[in-house]
């Protein structure tokens, strides 16, 4: 089994369904609510598992219900949260409201997230014995950058998806050997839009580069090779929330099973429109036969 560590954030998103968004100062009556597991770490996380990873989740959540719940979820798909601590505070929280037109309003509060300010006792230990650390921007960059240096030095590949987007000190993009941006994260650390040509720049500071497009799939960019598109499988998305932590944590699987780029990058497009054509964020994650059956 391909071992797999992921260093990053556990939120409970709290969705509230609306006729319209309220205005400063105003109240409006919603029609529905769901509570729904995320962060993008615990997203890649489950993703990662229950397509046949040997997975553990470094991070936190807070000492609160939202806490133990984020945790259960984690541990039902397999997760090993021997690593996941338990912070003072409130758990990471995502306040979303969806209109009826879909357009949404999120806040987003880091609560627990926040403490993982670097690596504990026992976290380095766990990424020197992996194949792969995945990483993501929803915990302090300070920690994220101890991540990639602890992968660096033992020699782990090391996966960043760079999202929420924000400039990134060049020393975290030297410790990265696969970065995994969308289209609109691609754009803004390459400063060039069209994604042939971010890939080329993104390509002067990390070896090789995967940049999702959405509905049209994904495009691969290495130093050394041509570079590949793989088409997305068409369907009916209904929810494309987590669509790209589907497609990081299938990859990683994929890439530590050995299989060759192209087919990994399908057996992960697979696995994200599985997660398109679900509602929610975690649990929207396909298990590995249902991406087999997809992918056949
Ligand atoms: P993110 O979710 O991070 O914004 P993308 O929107 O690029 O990233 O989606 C990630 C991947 O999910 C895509 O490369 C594709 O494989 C898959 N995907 C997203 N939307 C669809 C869709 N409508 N149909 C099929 N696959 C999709």
């Amino acid at each position: 089994m391909t071992g797999i560590a992921v260093l990053g954030s556990t939120n409970m998103d709290l969705v509230a369904y609306v006729a319209r968004a309220p205005k400063r100062g105003e109240t409006v009556t919603g029609r529905d609510f769901h509570t729904i597991p995320g962060g993008k770490g615990a997203n890649q996380a489950v993703a990662a598992a229950r397509a046949g990873g040997d997975v553990s989740m470094i991070g936190a959540v807070g000492a609160d219900d939202f806490g133990s719940l984020l945790r259960r979820t984690l541990e039902s798909s397999g997760v090993d949260t021997d690593l996941l601590r338990t912070a003072e505070g409130p758990s990471g929280t995502a306040h979303i409201v969806v209109d009826d037109e879909g357009g949404n309003s999120i806040v987003v509060v880091p609560g627990a997230n926040g403490h993982v300010t670097s690596l504990a006792p026992g976290d380095e230990t766990l990424i020197a014995s992996v194949d792969t650390l995945l990483l993501q921007l929803e915990l302090p960059l300070s920690a994220v950058l101890d991540g990639a240096e602890a992968a660096r030095r033992h020699g782990v590949r090391t996966v960043l998806t760079p999202a929420p987007a924000q400039p990134l000190p060049p020393e975290l993009l030297a410790a990265v050997d696969l970065l995994i941006p969308n289209e609109h994260e691609a754009a803004a650390l390459a400063g060039v839009f069209d994604p042939p040509a971010a890939a080329q720049e993104l390509l002067r500071q990390v070896p090789e580069v995967v940049i999702t497009l959405g509905s049209a799939g994904c495009l691969y960019a290495a130093r050394d090779t041509p570079p590949l598109t793989v088409p997305a499988p068409r369907v009916t998305a209904v929810d494309t929330t987590a669509a790209g932590d589907a497609f990081v944590g299938a990859l990683a699987v994929a890439l530590g099973e050995g299989r060759p780029m192209r087919e990994a990058l399908a057996w992960a497009s697979a696995a994200a429109a599985l997660c398109v054509q679900r509602p929610g964020a975690s649990p929207s994650m396909p298990y590995r036969p249902e991406i087999d059956a997809a992918y056949a």
